[in-house]
């Protein structure tokens, strides 16, 4: 056996350090193929990636039986139908309602069902995209997901504050495992409403204890991003 490479070992130890049930999203943005394939030596079949010509040109590179691609950027609506077409298996960043009806009807055209997730904004920042609760339990309150064709909605996503301020990061975390409860007692109905993805490199472990059913964790195993 070949010796572990750095990004296998720091791979090993975020593992290690998820209790059952949590999903591991080994976001590779910004990192080389090969970075991605050695993770996937280590049995790491999960990747995020948050531009579509990137996610393009890695699924070119690397294949799409082998991988399982999430995107977790912001998307452009003119973008959706060439990103749909790489088949991503979770859309984790839909922001706005406008996006949703476009993945929509470009599911339905493309004759596939597309699973997401609602984009919570909790975070303090002005710039972070995303409902805010009101708007996310408002609408499902109207039961707005009934006249969706070719979406399956499978839970939230959200960011916490970019901050040192672990109370604060805490409080984000719990607002949006709070906002995901009462969704589902609202409609107990819905199915397979299930995921909660939450928690990056610097405070994942805090928002399983809040939580979190799936971390999105980058440079904790790939190293730093060079932009
Ligand atoms: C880049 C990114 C991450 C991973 O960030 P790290 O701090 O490198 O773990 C997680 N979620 C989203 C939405 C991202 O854009």
């Amino acid at each position: 056996m070949s010796p572990l490479t750095s990004i296998q070992s720091r791979l090993g130890s975020v593992r290690q350090s998820l209790p059952d049930g949590v999903g591991l999203v080994a976001v590779s943005k910004f990192h080389p193929v090969e970075a991605l394939r050695e993770a996937r030596e280590a049995g790491q079949r999960l990747f995020g990636e948050s531009r579509v010509q990137e996610l393009a040109a890695k699924v070119e590179a690397l294949g799409a039986e082998d991988y399982c691609w999430h995107f977790i950027g912001h998307l452009q609506t003119n973008k959706v139908r060439q990103l749909l077409r790489l088949r991503p298996a979770l859309i984790e960043s839909v922001d706005s309602l406008r996006l949703l009806e476009e993945i929509d009807r470009e599911a339905a055209r493309q004759g596939v069902v597309q699973n997401v997730l609602m984009q919570l904004h909790v975070a303090r920042e002005e710039t972070k995209f995303g409902f805010t609760p009101e708007e996310l339990l408002g609408w499902f309150g109207e039961r707005g997901f009934e006249s969706l064709q070719a979406v399956h909605i499978c839970g939230v996503m959200g960011m916490a504050s970019n901050t040192d301020d672990r109370d604060r990061v805490e409080a984000d975390f719990r607002a949006i495992r709070d906002v995901y409860d009462r969704i589902l007692a609202m409609c107990p109905d819905l199915r397979g409403f299930s995921t909660v993805s939450m928690g990056m490199s610097d405070d994942y472990p805090l928002a399983v204890s809040c939580g979190s059913t799936l971390v999105r964790v980058g440079s904790a195993i790939f190293g730093p991003r060079e932009y």
